[in-house]
């Protein structure tokens, strides 16, 4: 999955980036206003943190073009302390949920994934396909209740699927949701992350649909 983190305060941000980078998550980022309209309108997010105080362009003018843009991402907004209004003008103008500053990593990350698992109609942070458990809390995946060790990029495509069981997912959209943008992406690569996957994981589990992508087989 893949976030955009928008926020000024250098030391804030590169804090975020390390937590949201530990729950394997891919981060790009942006400072100011017009960089992360920029970024949430031109790229694929499963979710946005954004920070309302920016510089160039305030947070709330940022999230309203989006949403009259029809850009539909989840947006948690961060928001000062003891000030109510300007949590009531954002979820107003289309953010999903909010934090305030300061805040526990634990709890964003909480909400983070709940954000996510909603968008893809998912209501239990335990997702399930046949014997295959991913609990998206500790990022542990078990089959027939036997942990299965993956790795860091194995995981997130197996996280992705899981969120869509039964949908045709192409390699381009498992490739725009597993690399930030300055990551050197090679969609060759997913074949292999699915090739290693389905080594470790039940025969027939992850089809592939020949010209279109792949698909989590819902049994
Ligand atoms: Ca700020």
């Amino acid at each position: 999955m893949r976030i955009l983190l928008v926020e000024d305060e250098p030391t804030l941000r590169a804090q975020l980036r390390e937590v949201l980078q530990a729950a394997a998550y891919a981060v790009d980022e942006a400072d100011n206003g017009r960089d992360a309209h920029f970024l949430g309108d031109t790229e694929t997010f499963d979710a946005v943190v954004l920070d309302l105080g920016l510089p160039v362009l305030d947070g709330l003018t940022v999230l309203k073009r989006w949403r009259d843009a029809g850009r539909t991402m989840p947006v948690l907004i961060l928001t000062a302390r003891d000030n109510w209004s300007e949590k009531v003008a954002g979820i107003d103008a289309g953010a999903d949920d909010y934090l305030t500053k300061p805040f526990h990593w634990e709890e964003l990350l909480a909400r983070l994934r709940a954000l996510i698992r909603r968008a893809a109609g998912q209501a239990s942070p335990v997702l399930r396909c046949g014997d295959v458990q991913l609990d998206t809390r500790s990022g542990r995946v078990t089959l027939g209740g036997q942990p299965v060790v993956l790795t860091s990029h194995e995981f997130k495509v197996l996280d992705y699927l899981m969120h869509r069981p039964g949908a045709v997912v192409s390699r381009g959209e498992l490739t725009e949701h597993i690399y930030a943008q300055d990551f050197d992406r090679d969609s060759n690569t997913i074949e292999v992350f699915v090739g290693r996957l389905r080594k470790k994981l039940p025969p027939g589990l992850i089809e592939t649909v020949r010209g279109l992508g792949y698909r989590l087989v819902v049994a």
